[in-house]
């Protein structure tokens, strides 16, 4: 039983609604032993988040949160940076706080957010070749200990309407990334968001996670990505199950940006 959640919102990213209170809360009821709060760190100007994030606040609300609840439950200090290899200088200042977890993610292509314009402006083939093209990038170049919801596009394209998305036409692509993040080790993210969504997957595609499998990647970071208290704690034993079923035997959380495992298993 999965008693952790590495990627969790709070009300210092611009989109969440949950306090760290709510939050730190919830992740007590529900019996977890370990969290990590990774708020958005965003930097693109055409990004409604972007500036939103202060790093001094970030790093005094986990202390505080420590001091209150730290008999009950382990708080990890993370974030969850929008393309990072595109602002070192904006990445630098936060790299200088004790953080145990750094995730990766690609929000913003330049002048196209996967959430916002991306797919009113490309075909999905088109939107997501840039989006892969742009993820080997970072995965290539930024300084970060987790890929974030690889291929969760699929919220975006089931929302317009179009079919989920097929790992094998992007096979190349996405190979070339895990290789590339497996060199580095950088964990691949279960990200469970992707079950609040009409994709009703994880991020990444089973498929996606299969040929990590194979291609001799173990690091996976598995997390609920709740931007509120009643999105935790959904879909870990699906999870579980389906990591299982591949042939996983563990997963990881964080501490000082080094990955310690943890077993899977179904009881
Ligand atoms: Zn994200
Ligand atoms: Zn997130």
């Amino acid at each position: 039983m999965i008693k952790t959640d590495f990627h969790l919102h709070t009300t210092l990213s611009n989109d969440a609604p949950g306090t760290m209170d709510d939050m730190v809360r919830q992740a007590i009821a529900l019996g977890l032993d370990t969290i990590a709060i990774t708020d958005h760190a965003d930097f693109n100007p055409l990004d409604p988040t972007a500036g939103y994030y202060v790093a001094d606040k970030a790093w005094q609300q986990t202390l505080d949160a420590r001091r209150r609840f730290g008999d009950q439950i382990t708080i990890r200090h993370g974030v969850e940076l929008g393309e990072p290899h595109l602002f070192p200088d904006d990445v630098r200042p936060i790299m200088n706080y004790p953080l145990d977890i750094v995730i990766g993610s690609v929000h913003f292509m330049h002048r196209y957010g996967v959430h916002s314009n991306l797919f009113d402006v490309y075909s999905p083939a088109e939107g997501i070749e840039m989006f892969f093209d742009f993820t080997l990038d970072m995965a290539a170049h930024a300084n970060i200990d987790v890929l974030a919801h690889l291929d969760y596009f699929d919220r975006y394209t089931t929302q317009r309407n179009y079919p989920p998305y097929r790992p094998d036409d992007f096979k190349k692509q996405i190979q070339t990334i895990l290789q590339t993040i497996i060199d580095r080790k950088i964990a691949l993210e279960v990200n469970l968001s992707g079950f609040r969504s009409q994709a009703d997957r994880s991020f990444p595609h089973p498929q996606v996670l299969q040929w990590y499998r194979q291609m001799g990647g173990r690091l996976l970071s598995i997390s609920s990505d709740a931007h509120q208290p009643d999105q935790m704690g959904k879909n870990f034993d699906r999870a579980e199950k389906m990591l299982l079923d591949l042939d996983f035997t563990e997963y990881h959380t964080f501490e000082n940006r080094i990955p310690q495992p943890r077993p899977l298993s179904i009881l």
